[in-house]
């Protein structure tokens, strides 16, 4: 039988000791159903999930919601909404309790004085002229001056196939006010014009974001065997999608065949009480979803179907390695 010893020398044996005695239980969070943007292809808004609830404004319920989810047995608060930075007093009740991470658009400043060393990660989707297009705004500009040097925050660049061949200047951008990039894939829940992907561009896009972490690997958070499963949707002989998809809220998980998933994982919404399908919306195709961290989890989750050889073992802790990374469970 293979074990993980036998596949690993004492190097990559001493990476996996690092991951595996992390042991992370995520769930998420929409903080509130509030915006300072508006931006094409968000899902939150294209699928009514801004409607789905009333927000609790009540700072002491919220204390206490983050509290019961601890005793859940949740030990990553991933924030996102709406824009998070709308309610800090909310952000406080989760960053006093647990590691907390917080997805924003980085048009507000997250005061470093009340949340010290809480993870940050800034959208952006693309250059200057997709950010107007798709978000009405050029948010870098704004957020990098917010933001620039910040050691707890990444820029999560959303590649749309617009950036096919264009992503360099972005990441020497963010190289050049000091801080992280983590790339993911847009799945154009909108059907923005000219947002699809072609048939060719994703494979283009792998070779180009493979160059792109060989190039840049101070400020690209990434691996290449990520880049393979989000642009193919396959890993080892599976498909992504439904059938597959780790990120399922747990008590909404009515498939019969229970793959491998996120163990508790609930993503709630702002009135503490109603929950989302999944950490992305019902809405969306699962056929065509190209969520990053789906498809992270998706791996991470899957070790034991990685131990069939020692390449697919490293692959599977690069993957680890890099989640734990982007929540800081490890340095950069
Ligand atoms: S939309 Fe994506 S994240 Fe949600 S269940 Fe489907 S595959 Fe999973």
């Amino acid at each position: 039988m293979k074990t993980v010893s036998s596949l690993l020398d004492s190097h990559w044996y001493q990476r996996y000791q690092n991951i595996s005695k992390l042991n992370i239980r995520s769930s998420i969070y929409d903080v509130t159903n509030q915006c300072n943007l508006r931006c094409k292809g968000c899902f939150f808004f294209s699928s009514g999930e801004d409607k789905a609830a009333r927000e609790e404004t009540d700072p002491e319920k919220w204390a206490a919601f983050v509290d019961s989810e601890k005793q859940r047995g949740v030990n990553l608060a991933i924030l996102i909404g709406g824009e998070p930075t709308l309610c800090l007093d909310r952000v406080a009740a989760f960053y006093a309790r647990m590691p907390t991470y917080c997805a924003t658009n980085g048009l507000i400043k997250v005061p470093r004085d009340r949340f010290a060393d809480m993870m940050v990660g800034i959208s952006l989707w693309g250059d200057e002229d997709d950010e107007k297009r798709l978000r009405g705004k050029d948010t870098f500009r704004i957020s990098s001056k917010n933001y620039e040097g910040d050691p707890y925050t990444y820029y999560l660049y959303t590649i749309t196939p617009n950036q096919v061949g264009r992503t360099e200047r972005i990441i020497k951008k963010i190289r050049d006010v000091g801080l992280k990039v983590h790339m993911q894939l847009l799945s154009n829940d909108e059907g923005v014009d000219g947002f699809y992907w072609r048939d060719g561009e994703l494979a283009d896009l792998r070779a180009e974001m493979d160059e792109m972490l060989d190039a840049y690997p101070d400020t690209v958070i990434s691996s290449k065997y990520y880049h393979k499963v989000i642009t193919t949707g396959k890993m080892l002989d599976r498909t992504f999608g439904w059938a597959e998809c780790p990120s399922v809220t747990e008590p909404m998980d009515t498939r019969n065949h229970q793959p491998r998933r996120l163990i508790r994982f609930i993503r709630w919404a702002s009135d503490l009480e109603t929950m989302h399908r999944c950490c992305t919306s019902a809405t969306r195709d699962c056929s065509t979803c190209k969520d990053g961290a789906a498809h992270m989890s998706w791996i991470m989750v899957n070790k034991r179907a990685h131990m069939r050889s020692t390449e697919d073992l490293q692959n599977w802790i690069e993957v680890y390695e890099m989640f734990a990374k982007l929540y800081q469970f490890i340095p950069w």
